[in-house]
């Protein structure tokens, strides 16, 4: 009998451990099997550019995971029931059950609307490949001089302002952040921030939150009115429910409570990782949902399970970061380096080579999905055990 191994989600995380399981273990000994809605690998991390109009390269999953043991099922999660140790499913086949043995849940994360009023009507975001396509075709119908409002002063909205105010000189862009403009980065990297900013035009409203989105403009808690012809939403992500409506322990918000190795602490059956899970990190700080925490979770759980289905050692690898990565249109970027625990350090790195940097992350973040074990010699091991349940819950390396 084969172990039956279900991966849900595709996106940077999902893959890579569903690619990883299938060249640490024999094929004759698992199924590795990964769930998704769509037929390619979507680079999350370039929505905004795909938003702009740029086009990216396309990365079909059966050439991706050609030859890998990867069995790729194209369906829409609709539930799981983690007693039963089932997935409900809709693809081509219609409504279908799949059961497995160990479950990897990746399913990610899409925007927040914050249940601000007129956002889900009149918003646009880039979270999704979806709704990055929509607000691309928006903003081609834009005439010169239109108004364009980012919400939100975060990495995404960073990245999303500049772009769009490189790609379209000719609009009018502006960024309602809740804080001062990057006030979380050091004074080198606030300052050319700024600098950039300026040299794009893009009018910032700090210390303003958006309390409502109408067509034609948003609202401020202050009582004002900024034009908007089309509002860009980008103020974090939400977790999909599914999780939330399962037995399985998890946060208010909906992420998935894991062990260090990745294990939901309430199902050892289930292991859950990226955006979906809510993993403690250096300084007992919750991981923020990113790429750069994501990947090694999803390594962390591929090996945690691949240990437990073969009597190997855990792995013990802490998760930390090193830098925030920050496109500013094509040709600027801010390369913020920060402690363990994403606290920023004095040290940046700024300009074209910055932008280069990025781009070189983003490249690697995707070769990094076709290439699970960062081109190091694969030895499948024989699964000796029928559950990857073994051993108590392991506490994140701080
Ligand atoms: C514009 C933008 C820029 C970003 N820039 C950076 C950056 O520079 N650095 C960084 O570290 N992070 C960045 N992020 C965040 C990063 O993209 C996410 O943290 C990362 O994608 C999370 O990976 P994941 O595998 O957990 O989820 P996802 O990448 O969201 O993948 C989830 C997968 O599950 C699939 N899925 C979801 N629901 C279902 C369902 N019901 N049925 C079937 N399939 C389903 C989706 O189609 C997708 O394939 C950025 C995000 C955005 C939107």
């Amino acid at each position: 009998m084969q172990h039956r191994i279900v991966v849900l989600g595709a996106g940077y995380t999902g893959a890579i451990a569903a690619g990883r399981l299938a060249r640490r273990l024999r094929r004759e000994d698992v199924a590795v099997t990964l769930v998704n809605a769509e037929p390619d690998f979507v680079e999350r991390v370039r929505m905004h550019q795909l938003a702009v109009g740029q086009d990216l390269k396309p990365r079909p999953f059966d050439e991706m995971f050609a030859g890998a043991g990867v069995e790729l099922r194209l369906a829409e999660v609709t539930g799981v029931d983690v007693d039963r140790r089932t997935v409900a499913v809709v693809g081509a086949n219609g409504a279908e059950e799949l059961a497995y043995d160990t479950l990897l849940y990746a399913l990610g994360s899409g925007w927040d609307t914050q249940g601000v009023p007129g956002t889900a009507e009149h918003a646009h975001e880039i979270a999704s490949r979806p709704g990055a396509l929509r607000l691309r075709e928006r903003l081609a119908r834009l005439d010169a001089g239109q108004s364009v409002v980012v919400v939100g002063g975060g990495l995404t909205g960073l990245e999303a302002a500049t772009e769009i105010a490189e790609a379209r000189p000719d609009l009018d862009v502006a960024l309602a952040a809740r804080g001062d403009l990057g006030d979380w980065l050091s004074p080198k990297g606030r300052e050319h921030l700024r600098k950039v900013f300026g040299r794009l035009g893009i009018t910032v409203h700090e210390r303003t939150a958006v309390t409502g989105v109408e067509a034609g403009r948003v609202a401020t808690a202050d009582g004002r009115a900024i034009p908007a012809a089309v509002t860009v939403w980008t103020t974090g992500f939400a977790v999909h429910p599914i999780a939330k409506a399962t037995a399985l322990k998890v946060t208010d918000a909906g992420q998935i409570v894991v062990d260090g190795s990745m294990r939901s602490v309430s199902h050892p059956d289930v292991y859950a990782v990226g955006d979906a899970a809510m993993v403690m990190g250096p300084g007992d700080k919750p991981l923020r949902m990113s790429c750069a925490s994501g990947t090694p979770t999803a390594w962390q759980a591929a090996d945690a399970i691949a240990a437990r289905l073969t009597g190997g050692k855990l792995p013990n690898t802490p998760i930390r970061y090193f830098n925030q990565c920050i496109s500013l249109g094509r040709k600027e970027g801010l390369i913020q380096y920060v402690t363990a625990d994403d606290r920023a350090v004095q040290a940046v790195l700024t300009g074209r080579l910055a932008a280069v940097y990025k781009e070189l992350i983003c490249k690697g973040a995707a070769w990094g999905v076709a290439n699970p074990t960062l081109g190091l010699p694969v030895r499948r091991r024989r699964v000796t055990r029928e559950r990857a349940t073994a051993g108590p819950a392991v506490k994140a390396p701080a």
